[in-house]
């Protein structure tokens, strides 16, 4: 199995380098915690520049109570609903608390990601009508309240870490990674965010992610992150809109893959649906040949006319053989590499 465009990635499994996380809870920043929200924010651009400074609060925490204040009246999300979710407001994505409808050891990821220790989320920030995982992305009250510091525990039992420092793993049997996924796992960022703070095991973060993050969730995400699984869907905005009710889709997306890449090692996921080979995967290939060509890419056939695809004609049907050739074709033009 090669390492590929993750060489970081697999010198964390091999015990060469650290997961990210870790790095940044031990770096310290000097900033009161209870600075107004600008003060926090220029303390951590200003910690990202520099290496390690003595103070009082770890980068983690400043993360997490940035996130917290981003929370309080949401704009985790480019949706920006200025929901006040911890009071029980919903904003568009549904979602108040974290809730947990599955974690799992998963073997039917990427090969390089498997077994992967895969937790999945209710609810997402879009609206897709195809959706895959509908049961639990459109309902954001189903699925259970798993407390940070027990999730915490249960990712160090996976990842096979021992007690004390929490640097040890068993690789024979433990998770390769926790792939944040759901729905979405942008509105649990300040979820995530807590229970990596109660977290020990030296294991990468994968973001199982649409990217439709706000860029201030992208920039708490710097330090965090070791792979960003993502899902670009869509070649323009009117088909994002129509299938996605995701505005300025292109945009926000193609930022967000910029910024993820900038800061961590990345996987690109593109689900090629039918009729739409020409509108969106051969534009999306192109952007990633043109902006990431160093970026494996996983180009999909699995597509299955699921939740309300049935009343959208261009996407009632699974995808032709011949559809999904061509989509290889255009990678392979492009010169990209292909996710076995
Ligand atoms: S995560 Fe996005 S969709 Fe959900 S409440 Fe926040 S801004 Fe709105």
């Amino acid at each position: 199995m090669g390492s590929g465009t993750l060489g970081r990635y697999y010198s964390v499994l091999g015990g060469e380098a650290r997961a990210r996380y870790l790095s940044t809870k031990e770096a310290k920043v000097a900033v009161d915690i209870s600075a107004p929200t600008e003060e926090l924010w220029e303390a951590h651009a200003n910690a990202l520049r520099v290496e390690s400074e003595d103070g009082a609060v770890d980068m983690l925490e400043l993360k997490t109570e940035l996130a917290r204040r981003l929370h309080s009246k949401c704009e985790i999300c480019e949706r920006r609903c200025r929901a006040r979710r911890s009071e029980g407001e919903a904003g568009h994505c549904g979602v108040l608390e974290a809730r947990v409808t599955s974690e799992f050891l998963h073997t039917g990821e990427e090969p390089d990601l498997v077994p992967s220790y895969t937790v999945f989320f209710a609810g997402c920030t879009f609206e897709c009508v195809y959706c895959q995982n509908w049961e639990i992305s459109t309902r954001p009250r189903s699925g259970v309240v798993i407390p940070p510091l027990e999730m915490a525990q249960m990712i160090e039992r996976r990842a096979g870490a021992s007690g004390g420092s929490g640097l040890r793993r068993d690789r024979s049997t433990g998770a390769r990674n926790v792939n944040w996924v759901g729905g979405d796992p942008s509105s649990n960022l300040l979820y995530i965010l807590q229970t990596l703070r109660e977290c020990r095991a030296n294991i990468p973060q994968v973001w199982n992610s649409n990217m439709y993050l706000s860029e201030e969730s992208m920039t708490l995400l710097e330090g965090v992150v070791d792979v960003y699984l993502t899902d670009f869907k869509y070649g323009n905005d009117a088909c994002a809109s129509s299938l996605s009710n995701a505005p300025d889709y292109l945009r926000i997306v193609a930022r967000n893959h910029l910024l993820g890449r900038a800061h961590a090692e990345m996987m690109i996921r593109h689900l090629v649906l039918p009729g739409h080979v020409e509108c969106c995967t051969r534009p999306v290939l192109t952007w990633i040949a043109s902006n990431l060509k160093d970026v494996k890419v996983n180009v999909m056939a699995q597509y299955r006319p699921e939740h309300m695809a049935r009343a959208h004609p261009d996407i009632s049907r699974r995808l032709r053989a011949s559809e999904y050739e061509d989509a290889i074709g255009i990678a392979e033009d492009l010169g990209l590499e292909l996710a076995d």
